[in-house]
C-alpha cells in the first residue's frame, strides 16, 4: 500500500496527528510517514507518552518502524497484521495512559481475538482525558457504538510524580454510526474533589465555591492514599438523558481551591447555555470512533483546532468526508 505523508505541523499541531495516524494505519494497513512531529508545541517531537504509544502500537500489529526515539521529529510506521493478546505498556513518567489507551483500544477491535491492556503513567494530566472522563463520558458512547471495551483505574496518577495505572479489555468487534444531535432532558450534575497527599480542606473549599456558582451540582470527595500523590482535580459530570460529559480543572501550587472551582465552573456553565450535545474535548475524541463506524453526526458547542485538525487526519486514511456547519446556536458535524 502506498505510504501516506502527514505533516505534524499541521492545524493543532499536536500529538494527536501521531496518534491518531497510528490508529488509522493499524486499522487500515496504510504506512504512514509523519514529519514535523508535535512542532506546534514548546517541547516538539516525541516525548515519553508518544513514544510509549507508537512502541505499544507498533507490538500489537507488529509493525516496522523508524524514528521511535525520544526527541524524535520524524516518525515512518509499517503495519502489519493487529494482533489480540494481554499487553502491558510503562509510560515510565506521567506522560497520560488515557492518550495511549486511546490510540490502541480502538485497534484491538479489528484484532483476531479477545485482548487486554494495562497501561501506566498518569491518568489525570492537564491537558489530556482524565481517566474518569474516559469512564464516564467517551467509553459509554464508543459502547453505544456496539464495540465491547471496559476500562478500570487501577490506581491515580498526576503529574509529575505519575504511578497510576489503568486496565482495559476490548473484544473484537466493528462500531455502528450513531447520531448525537441533542443531548436530552436534564438529569443531574456530580463534582468530584480528588486529593492525594493534599489536605482535604482543599476539596471541600472546592465544592463549597462550586455550590455557591452552580447550586445544582452535587458534590462528593474522594480522599486517595497519600503515595498516590500529590495531585487535586476537580471534575463535574453532567448528565443528560442521551449522553454525560465530564469538564475538569487541576489544581496545582498558587492556585486557589476556589479558582480551581470558578474555572470547572465556567467549562460546565458555556455547555449548559449552549445546545450542543457534547463539550470540546468529548468532540474531538468521537470523531476516530465515529470514522470508524464509516459515520456518524454530533453537535458541539465550538469546533476546536483538535476536532478539525484530527478530522483531517482521518480523511487521509478514510474515503470519508466530514462537514461542520452552524446552526441554530450549535456546531453540527457530519461525517461520512
Ligand atoms: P494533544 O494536545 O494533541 O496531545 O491532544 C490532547 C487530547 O486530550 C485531545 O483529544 C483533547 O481533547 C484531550 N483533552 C485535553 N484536556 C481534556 C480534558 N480536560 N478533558 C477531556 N479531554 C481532554
Amino acid at each position: 500500500m502506498p505510504t501516506i505523508f502527514l505533516d505534524g505541523a499541521q492545524g493543532e499541531g499536536g500529538g494527536q496527528i501521531l496518534r491518531s495516524a497510528l490508529t488509522l494505519s493499524m486499522i487500515t494497513g496504510q504506512p504512514f510517514r509523519l514529519e514535523n512531529l508535535r512542532a506546534g508545541r514548546a517541547k516538539p517531537g516525541l516525548l515519553r507518552q508518544h513514544l510509549t504509544a507508537v512502541l505499544a502500537a507498533a507490538e500489537i500489529c507488529g509493525a516496522r518502524v523508524e524514528g521511535a526515539a525520544p526527541g524524535s521529529r520524524t516518525l515512518v510506521f509499517v503495519p502489519s497484521a493487529i494482533r489480540g493478546g494481554d499487553y502491558r505498556f510503562a509510560i515510565g513518567t506521567a506522560g497520560s495512559c488515557t492518550l495511549v489507551l486511546q490510540t490502541v483500544l480502538p485497534a484491538l477491535w479489528y484484532a483476531d481475538g479477545a485482548s487486554t491492556l494495562r497501561i501506566s503513567g498518569g491518568t489525570h494530566n492537564p491537558a489530556a482525558p482524565p481517566a474518569d472522563f474516559l469512564l464516564r463520558a467517551w467509553l459509554p458512547l464508543v459502547r453505544r457504538m456496539g464495540v465491547q471495551s471496559e476500562i478500570v483505574l487501577l490506581r491515580h496518577g498526576f503529574y509529575p510524580a505519575g504511578g497510576g495505572e489503568i486496565h482495559a479489555r476490548a473484544a473484537p468487534g466493528r462500531p455502528v454510526a450513531i447520531d448525537l444531535l441533542g443531548r436530552g432532558d436534564w438529569r443531574a450534575a456530580r463534582a468530584t474533589a480528588i486529593v492525594a497527599g493534599i489536605p482535604e480542606a482543599v476539596a471541600q473549599r472546592e465544592l463549597a465555591q462550586l455550590a455557591r456558582t452552580l447550586p445544582q451540582v452535587s458534590g462528593e470527595i474522594r480522599v486517595l492514599p497519600e503515595r498516590e500523590g500529590p495531585g487535586n482535580a476537580l471534575l463535574v459530570e453532567v448528565e443528560h438523558a442521551f449522553l454525560s460529559d465530564v469538564f475538569t480543572a487541576f489544581g496545582a501550587r498558587g492556585l486557589a481551591a476556589e479558582k480551581v472551582a470558578d474555572l470547572v465552573a465556567a467549562k460546565v456553565r458555556a455547555y449548559l447555555d449552549s445546545p450542543a450535545a457534547v463539550g470540546e474535548h468529548l468532540a474531538d475524541q468521537l470523531a476516530l470512533p465515529m470514522a470508524l463506524a464509516g459515520g456518524g453526526s454530533f453537535t458541539t458547542c465550538q469546533p476546536s483546532s483538535h476536532l478539525t485538525t484530527n478530522l483531517a487526519v482521518i480523511e487521509r486514511f478514510l474515503p470519508l468526508r466530514s462537514q461542520i456547519e452552524y446552526a441554530e446556536g450549535r456546531w453540527l458535524v457530519g461525517i461520512g
